[in-house]
C-alpha cells in the first residue's frame, strides 16, 4: 500500500494487452521461466473474428512452445484449400484463382517443418491464453485497464483500473511492453509518432454463418474470395473454420460511417447471388492503416504488434509481424532478468524489428492498392464471347500481380536481422528480396534454415531455450574455447554436431552459432580469435562496463 492506500503491486515485466501479440509474449516468457503480468482490460479472448492467416513462421513458433497441434486442430479442416478466388458472385462468373498448395494441411514442406494455417483469432488467442497461463510465472489479469504510466531511469510506474473492483493499482515494474494495439493509451501518453502510407481505409467486418456454402454454388471451396462487381472489388468472404463461419468484409466509409443503415442482409445475398442458409452474428467497424511506429521503444517501454505498427490485412501480415516482435523480445527479457543479458540487449529490439515491421507494412500497402485499384470492364459481368475474353485478360492479369499479395513465404520466412548490433553480419550479404519465394540460407541475422535431422527432428527443434553452437562435418574444431566463454558470462549454451554433408551445405560454414530465438549470430570455419568478445557482442554486452 501506498500513502494513498492504492495497492501496490511489483513486476519485473508488466505487459499491457492480452490480445494475441501480449499473450505470446507472456508465453514466451513463462516458457523461459521468466515472470511477467500481463493486465488486460477485457474479459477474455476477443469473440468477433480478425486474424486468420497463421504463416510457417508463426507456426514454428507455436512448435516451439509445444501448441502446433492445437492451432492445426482448431484451423480449418486439413483438405480445405487456402486458395484466393476473385469472381463476380458465387453463383456468377470466375475471373481468378490462386492455388497455395503449401498451405494448410500437416505434411511439412522443404523449407519448414510447420505449414501455414488458417487459425482464426477467435480459436488461436484461447490457445495462448491457456498456454501463457499453464506457466506458474504468468500473471493474467482480465478486465485491468492501464490509465497512465510514469518512467524514472530505473522503473516505471503503471496505474491501473481493475473494473470488476472499481479499485485503482499501482504497478511498478522494470520494463512495460506496450501491447495494448492500434488504440494505445501509452503511445498517446508519452506523445509517439507512426509513419508510412497517406491511406485509410474504413470496413465493416460482419460475422457471419452460413453451413457448408459451398454447396449452394458452383465455384468450390476457396478460403478468400474476392468480389469483383461494376464498382470495383469492395466485399469480400473470408472463410474462418472449413465449415460454416465466415467474416464478410464490406469497405466504404458511408458504411462505416452509418453501421446501422447497413442492409447486410441484402448485402450477403448480392455476393452469393441467392438466397442460402444463414445467420448474422456480429458486425463491427474497423480502420485500417498502413503505418510503423518511429521509435518501438521509450525509455523501459518496448512497442509490440499493433501498437508498433498497423497495416491493412490484406497479405495477413498484421498478427504474424507481431509474434516476430514477441519472439524477438522474449528472450531478450528473459536474459536481461537472468542478468546475463547486456546493457545493450533490449536496445537491440528496435535495430531489429522496426525494419521487418517497415518491409511488411510496405508490401501490405502495395499489395491491398492493387485491388483497390482495378476497374472491371462493363462486359465482365457478360455471358459473351467478348465477357469471356474480358474475364481471363483480367484474371490474368490478377495472377501475375496478386500472387505475392497471397503467398507471402519469403517475408514470413527470409527476414534477416542485418544490420545488428548483437549479430555478427556479414559484410555484401545480399538482403533476401523475395516475397513469394523463400530462400533457405543461414547468412547471419537470418533464421536458421530448417532440415531433418537423421532422427527425424527438425534441425530448428534444437534451437530455443539458449544459443546452440553447431558443429559441421566429422572434424570441426575444438569448441572448448567457446564454451568456456559462454560459461564465464553465465549464458546458457548447448554444442551440437551435425554430420549430414547436405545440411552442412545449407548452413555454409563448420560453426554455426544460433540465439534463442533461432536467428543465427554468428557463423565462421574457425574459432574467433576472442570468444570472450564474441559472447559479449551476442549477449548485447559488448563496449559496455560488464564485459573484459
Ligand atoms: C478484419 C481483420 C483481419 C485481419 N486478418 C489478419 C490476418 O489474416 N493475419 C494477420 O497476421 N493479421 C491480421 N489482422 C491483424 C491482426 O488482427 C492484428 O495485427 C492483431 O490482432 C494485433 O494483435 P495485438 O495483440 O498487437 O493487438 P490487439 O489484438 O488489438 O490486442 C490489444 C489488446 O490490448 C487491450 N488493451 C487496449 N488498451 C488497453 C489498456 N489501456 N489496458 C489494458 N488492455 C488494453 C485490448 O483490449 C486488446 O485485447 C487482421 C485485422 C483485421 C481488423
Amino acid at each position: 500500500m501506498t500513502q494513498d492506500n492504492t495497492p501496490t503491486i511489483e513486476t519485473p515485466v508488466l505487459i499491457v494487452g492480452g490480445g494475441p501479440v501480449g499473450l505470446a509474449l507472456a508465453a514466451d516468457l513463462g516458457w523461459r521461466g521468466a515472470p511477467c503480468l500481463v493486465v488486460e482490460q477485457g474479459e477474455g479472448p476477443a469473440d468477433h473474428p480478425r486474424a486468420t492467416a497463421i504463416n510457417a513462421r508463426s507456426m514454428e513458433f507455436m512448435r516451439r512452445w509445444g501448441v502446433a497441434e492445437a492451432v492445426r486442430k482448431a484451423s480449418a479442416p486439413e483438405d480445405f484449400p487456402h486458395t484466393a478466388l476473385y469472381c463476380t458472385t458465387l453463383t456468377g462468373f470466375e475471373i481468378a484463382r490462386i492455388d497455395r498448395p503449401h498451405h494448410g494441411g500437416r505434411g511439412p514442406t522443404t523449407t519448414s517443418p510447420e505449414r501455414a494455417q488458417r487459425c482464426n483469432q477467435i480459436w488461436l488467442d484461447p490457445i495462448l491464453r491457456d498456454l501463457a497461463t499453464s506457466f506458474k510465472s504468468v500473471d493474467l489479469r482480465y478486465r485491468w485497464r492501464l490509465e497512465e504510466l510514469t518512467q524514472t531511469n530505473d522503473h516505471v510506474v503503471a496505474t491501473v483500473h481493475d473494473l470488476a473492483r472499481d479499485q485503482r493499482r499501482r504497478i511498478v515494474a522494470q520494463h512495460v511492453i506496450d501491447c495494448s494495439g492500434g488504440h494505445s493509451v501509452i503511445r498517446r501518453q508519452l506523445g509517439m509518432t507512426m509513419s508510412g502510407s497517406p491511406y485509410t481505409g474504413y470496413f465493416l467486418s460482419i460475422f457471419v454463418k452460413a453451413p457448408e456454402l459451398w454447396t449452394h454454388h458452383g465455384m468450390g471451396k476457396a478460403a478468400l474470395i474476392n468480389f469483383v462487381e461494376p464498382a470495383g472489388l469492395w466485399r469480400n468472404l473470408v472463410i474462418l473454420d472449413g465449415r460454416e463461419l465466415y467474416r464478410f468484409g464490406v469497405r466504404g466509409k458511408e458504411f462505416y460511417d452509418a453501421p446501422e443503415q447497413v442492409d447486410v442482409e441484402r448485402m450477403f445475398r448480392e455476393v452469393v447471388g441467392k438466397d442460402v442458409p444463414h445467420e448474422l452474428l456480429s458486425v463491427r467497424r474497423w480502420v485500417a492503416r498502413n503505418v510503423v511506429s518511429d521509435a518501438y521503444r521509450n525509455g523501459r517501454v518496448y512497442f509490440a504488434g499493433d501498437a508498433a505498427h498497423l497495416n491493412h490485412p490484406s497479405s495477413g501480415l498484421g498478427l504474424n509481424t507481431g509474434l516476430g516482435d514477441a519472439v524477438d523480445l522474449g528472450w531478450k527479457l528473459a536474459a536481461t532478468l537472468s542478468g546475463w543479458g547486456g546493457a545493450s540487449l533490449l536496445g537491440s529490439y528496435e535495430t531489429e524489428r522496426q525494419p521487418v515491421g517497415r518491409r511488411n507494412i510496405g508490401h501490405a500497402d502495395v499489395s491491398h492498392q492493387g485491388d483497390r485499384e482495378r476497374e472491371p470492364p462493363p462486359e465482365i459481368f457478360q455471358d459473351t464471347p467478348a465477357g469471356e475474353r474480358a474475364r481471363r485478360a483480367m484474371g490474368d492479369a490478377i495472377v501475375s500481380s496478386m500472387t505475392r499479395k497471397f503467398i507471402t513465404d519469403g517475408l514470413a520466412l527470409g527476414y534477416r536481422y542485418d544490420p545488428s548490433p548483437i549479430c555478427c553480419n556479414e559484410a555484401g550479404a545480399a538482403p533476401h528480396a523475395s516475397v513469394e519465394d523463400y530462400h533457405p540460407n543461414a547468412v547471419t541475422g537470418s533464421r536458421a534454415p530448417h532440415a531433418w535431422l537423421p532422427d527425424r527432428r527438425s534441425i530448428i527443434d534444437l534451437y530455443g531455450r539458449g544459443f546452440t553452437l553447431l558443429r559441421f562435418g566429422n572434424a570441426t574444431p575444438d569448441v572448448s574455447a567457446i564454451e568456456r566463454a559462454f560459461a564465464s558470462r553465465g549464458v546458457p549454451l548447448s554444442v551440437e554436431t551435425v554430420t549430414d554433408p547436405a545440411i552442412g551445405a545449407l548452413y555454409e560454414r563448420r560453426l554455426v552459432l544460433v540465439r534463442p530465438d533461432g536467428h543465427v549470430a554468428w557463423r565462421a570455419d574457425a574459432l574467433p580469435a576472442d570468444p570472450a568478445a564474441l559472447v559479449d557482442r551476442i549477449r548485447g554486452a559488448a563496449n559496455s562496463p560488464d564485459s573484459d
